[in-house]
């Protein structure tokens, strides 16, 4: 994903523009900088005028509310609960998308062994058809490594891949891909980090550069 700083055009800065709630001209101006520095600031980020995966991170965190998991077994979608590495990867990820005017959002991210352990019945000892091949621990999910990308359509989840929308799920796959994540053949909307292996992260070897809002909420699944 391209750098934003001051010169830089296109799609990408409209929409950096509208996030900060500056004039839309597509062009990083002196007023775009002027605000960047201001949420940079704010933020506690360093304020040097240049916008890429932390002041977008913090940006998505000031927009976009995450759903409130009622259980353990239930959906989350939290972006604080991915390893920074895959988090940064997921905001820039969606952010082109939504340059682009493709509308994704972050469906799931992390899930707990008990939502996974009930997904994995699913189409096998409980009724529907199978939705994973991971049992629990074996998802990518339960180490804050994953999410899922699903399309929102007038306000409803949609894994609508036919027609137009094919072109939008291969274009959600290939920068995710660019940005350091991995798709998998046969789940469409989940991207995970590349690199590693369930048996390297079975045996506990986990990525460098965690944080605490991470590492905290992967630890409590342990228990
Ligand atoms: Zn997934």
């Amino acid at each position: 994903m391209q750098v934003l700083k001051t010169g830089s055009t296109g799609k990408l800065v409209t929409y950096l523009q509208k996030k900060l709630g500056v004039d839309t001209t597509g062009t990083f101006d002196a007023v775009t900088n002027a605000a960047v520095l201001k949420f940079q600031t704010k933020k506690g980020l360093v304020a040097d005028g240049i916008v890429g995966g932390n002041t977008w991170t913090q940006i998505y965190l000031a927009t976009e509310t995450p759903r409130t998991a009622k259980s353990k077994a239930d959906r989350h979608n939290n972006i604080r609960h991915l390893h920074p590495t895959v988090r940064a990867a997921v905001v820039k990820t969606y952010v082109q998308l939504q340059a682009e005017g493709i509308p994704f959002k972050v469906f799931e991210a992390f899930r707990h062994p008990e939502r996974q352990s009930e997904l994995y019945a699913q189409g096998r000892t409980k009724p529907g058809s199978i939705v994973t091949y991971a049992k629990p621990w074996s998802s990518y999910h339960q180490y804050g490594l994953a999410v899922d990308l699903v399309l929102m359509l007038d306000g409803e989840w949609s894994w609508n891949t036919s027609g137009s929308k094919a072109a939008w799920w291969a274009r959600m796959n290939q920068i995710g891909t660019q940005e350091g994540l991995m798709r998998l053949d046969f789940e469409v909307p989940h991207l995970q980090l590349a690199g590693t292996s369930s048996n390297a992260l079975r045996q506990g070897v986990y990525p460098a550069g965690g944080d605490k809002s991470w590492y905290d909420n992967f630890m409590a699944a342990r228990e």
